[in-house]
Formats: structure tokens, C-alpha cells, sequence
């Protein structure tokens, strides 16, 4: 077997080694003894605060689904009144079949919606971070990166070959001297990479501060709302719009539309130029087919309820106060991150505990997620309890009280 150079920290500590086909099953057995094999669940039922497993019913504090859309009459309504008017396919990519009426309807309303000149819709988050970043940045320029960026922007900044500077995680000070200590050739760019809301933990980038940065470096700021959408912000339009942040040409939003918003998919928005540009420039939105029309149909539908939608963001809020008050009061020797959103991190450690607290919260009755490596770094594994406005008190009350016995 040789040793891959190219595993993350975390896989490399476990031993992790292959190369060969033949290597894989000893590869699998190692993740396997050292707690980081993933199994899919097989849910019986659609996404939603039930989940029917292997014929049990258990409470789930596991999906995105922030507002509780995912399996709502009127997306699923929009859904079918699309599969009705437009078919169900696109048929090919929108540069060469082009792009279906209701698609251009999807995008206005999504530039609305992030209140931007213009916006474009790709078929996912993924893929609309790995085509900002190529389009934006070459290898002559420099992206400035939190060092917790969801795992696209990652991907999105290696692909563009750009220098990758990762600063310490929502550290301005940091940002600050890297960015002033970076050399950057004349003509090339500068990029600063953002989570809004963390996915693993919850907590929050400092978007003001970014945003006087990026002026001050004439940079692109790059800021992906995939959890603060649909939650955050009047209206829920998310986290931007929750710091105040006046429209830019520098300050690109991507919103990302299979989280709180309930389906999938996600937008750019920024300036009519921006997105001229991604459109001639974003390969991952060039070559690929464009989304089904149920898809926009759904969304156009999402974006009603959300833009309506505060009594489901006072409900997920009634349920993060009942949670933390709950787990405050537990005094556990495990630490819970701060977080106003529906992602609740319960810090735990080592990935044995996690599981083993997971699996006896799925004993009695609860599907949390235990997050490990390499999704977070090694150590820090974690309960990662998403909730949403489609849970109701009792739900949260009785995940409280089951935590309280799993780590008793
Ligand atoms: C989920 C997620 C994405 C990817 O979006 P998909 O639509 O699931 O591909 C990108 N960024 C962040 C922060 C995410 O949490």
C-alpha cells in the first residue's frame, strides 16, 4: 500500500492508506475501527420532524429544513402546477436548449429577494460556489478564506488554482494582517470567502467587518447564506440583509435553496455584471443540465412563504430558546456553541462518546447526527442538532430530557 498524500489530517492520524484498487476493503475496515465510517439512513417517509426507520418512527434533528418546507402543500402544489406547464426536464444545458421560461421568472424573483441587480440560478450551492470562484479567480489572485468554509468553497478555491489563504476562523484580526501581508500582483484580485452562518457550528462570520475590508482592498467579498436564508433578517432574507448591508458590486451573495428554503438548488446575486459574467464564465453552470422546472416551480413557491414566513421563524426560535435553556440547564461537561440559528452544536470530543451518546439518543427514540472528522477537526466531535419550526415544544423538551440520560 502506498500512503495518499492528498487525505485530510484527520484520515492520515487514522492510518488511512490506499491507492490500489485491492486497498480499498483494508481502507474501510480502518475508518470503520476508528469510529468514522458513515452509514446512510434510509428514511420511509418524506423530510420532516417524524422520520419512519426500518419500520420505527423516530424524532429527527437531523435535516436543513429550518422553516419546515421541505414537504409543504403549497411547494409541492408549485411543483406539480410546473410539471403541468413546462414538462419535467430542461432538456440540455441553458447555453444550448436554453433556459425555460419559468427559470428567467425564478431568477428575477431571486434578485428580489436578495434585493441585487440580477441573480443566476445553478442546479446546487456546490456548484454555484465551485463556479464563482472559478470565474472570479485564476492563479494569478489570492482568496482569503475562513479556515471553517463549507467543504465547496474549499473545492471552489483549489479548482480556481488561486493562491489559498485561510484565516483563523471569523477572525478579523487575522484577515486583517493576512491581507495586508499578502503580496498581490498588480492586475490580479483579491477574494474574501465567507460562511455566513457556520455549517458545524452555528455561529456566525463578521460580515460588517468583512464587508469594510473587502472596500478597503477593492476585494470581492464571496458570502455563502446557505443557514442564514429563509432564517435570518427581515423578512428571512437572510444574513446580509440581517447586517445591514447596502448592495455592492464587490459583495456577491450566494443563497443556497435546499436548507430553509425547502428544495434545492441555489442562487448568485450581485451586480447585472457579476452575473453577465458567471453566465458566460461559471463552467459548473455551463456544462451542466439545467434543474428540472418542478424545481423553480417549488422555489417560487418557497419564496412566498418564506417572505411570509414570520410566524414559522418565531416558532424555530421558540424552539432554539427551549433547547438551549434546556441543555443549559443540564450542566453537562460538554460544550454548546453559541448559535441564534437552527444549527445546535453539542461539542463532545472523541468520536467513540459521540457515537455512543448518538446511538443511545436513537435508543430512546431521537435521530441526531454525531458529526466527526474530517467534517470537523479531530477532537471536536460533536452532536450537530438541527431544529426546525416543524418541531414542536414537546419535541424539543423530550430531545433535552433524552440527551440529559445519554450522558448520565
Ligand atoms: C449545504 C451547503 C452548501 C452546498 O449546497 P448544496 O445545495 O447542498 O449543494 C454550500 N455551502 C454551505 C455553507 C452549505 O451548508
Amino acid at each position: 500500500m502506498v500512503v495518499r498524500t492528498n487525505v485530510s489530517g484527520a484520515e492520515r492520524d487514522a492510518g488511512l492508506i490506499f491507492m490500489k484498487p485491492g486497498d480499498l476493503s483494508a481502507a474501510l475496515a480502518k475508518l470503520e475501527a476508528g469510529f468514522l465510517k458513515r452509514e446512510r439512513k434510509t428514511p420511509g417517509n418524506p423530510c420532516g420532524p417524524e422520520m419512519l426507520l426500518n419500520g420505527r418512527k423516530l424524532i429527527a434533528f437531523a435535516s436543513n429544513d429550518y422553516l419546515g418546507l421541505a414537504n409543504d402543500a403549497a411547494l409541492k402544489n408549485g411543483a406539480t402546477e410546473a410539471i403541468e406547464a413546462w414538462g419535467v426536464g430542461a432538456g440540455a444545458s441553458k447555453l444550448v436548449s436554453g433556459r425555460l421560461g419559468i427559470f428567467e421568472t425564478l431568477e428575477r424573483t431571486c434578485a428580489e429577494f436578495a434585493q441585487r441587480e440580477a441573480a443566476v440560478f445553478f442546479p446546487s450551492g456546490f456548484l454555484a460556489n465551485l463556479g464563482v470562484l472559478t470565474a472570479l479567480a485564476d492563479r494569478h489572485d489570492v482568496i482569503f478564506a475562513d479556515r471553517i468554509n463549507h467543504a465547496s468553497l474549499i473545492d471552489g478555491a483549489l479548482l480556481s488554482r488561486a493562491q489559498h489563504v485561510r484565516y483563523q476562523h471569523a477572525d478579523i484580526e487575522d484577515l486583517a494582517s493576512k491581507l495586508a501581508n499578502t503580496p498581490v500582483a498588480s492586475g490580479s484580485t483579491r477574494l474574501i470567502v465567507t460562511d455566513s452562518v457556520f455549517s458545524m457550528d452555528g455561529d456566525e462570520a463578521p460580515l460588517e467587518a468583512l464587508m469594510a475590508l473587502a472596500l478597503q482592498y477593492d476585494a470581492w467579498l464571496i458570502v455563502d447564506d446557505a443557514h442564514g436564508l429563509g432564517v435570518l433578517g427581515p423578512q428571512g432574507r437572510g444574513s446580509i440583509a440581517d447586517a445591514g448591508l447596502k448592495p455592492h458590486p464587490n459583495l456577491v451573495m450566494v443563497g443556497t435553496l435546499g436548507k430553509a428554503a425547502g428544495v434545492s438548488g441555489a442562487f448568485v446575486a450581485g451586480s447585472k455584471d457579476l452575473v453577465e459574467w458567471l453566465i458566460q464564465r461559471a463552467r459548473s453552470y455551463i456544462y451542466t443540465t439545467g434543474a428540472s422546472p418542478m424545481i423553480a416551480g417549488a422555489l417560487l413557491a418557497s419564496f412566498e412563504r418564506i417572505l411570509h414566513g414570520d410566524e414559522l421563524r418565531s416558532r424555530l426560535q421558540n424552539n432554539i430558546r427551549t433547547f438551549r435553556s434546556g441543555i443549559t440547564a443540564l450542566n453537562l461537561p460538554y460544550t454548546l456553541l453559541p448559535s441564534r440559528t437552527g444549527i445546535q452544536a453539542l461539542i463532545i470530543g472523541d468520536n467513540e462518546t459521540t457515537l455512543h451518546i448518538a446511538s443511545s439518543l436513537l435508543d430512546q427514540g431521537f435521530w441526531v447526527p454525531a458529526i466527526r472528522p474530517p467534517t470537523v477537526p479531530a477532537g471536536a466531535a460533536r452532536l450537530r442538532i438541527s431544529l426546525s419550526a416543524a418541531h414542536t415544544p414537546a419535541h424539543v423538551q423530550g430531545l433535552v430530557n433524552a440527551i440529559g440520560l445519554a450522558c448520565a
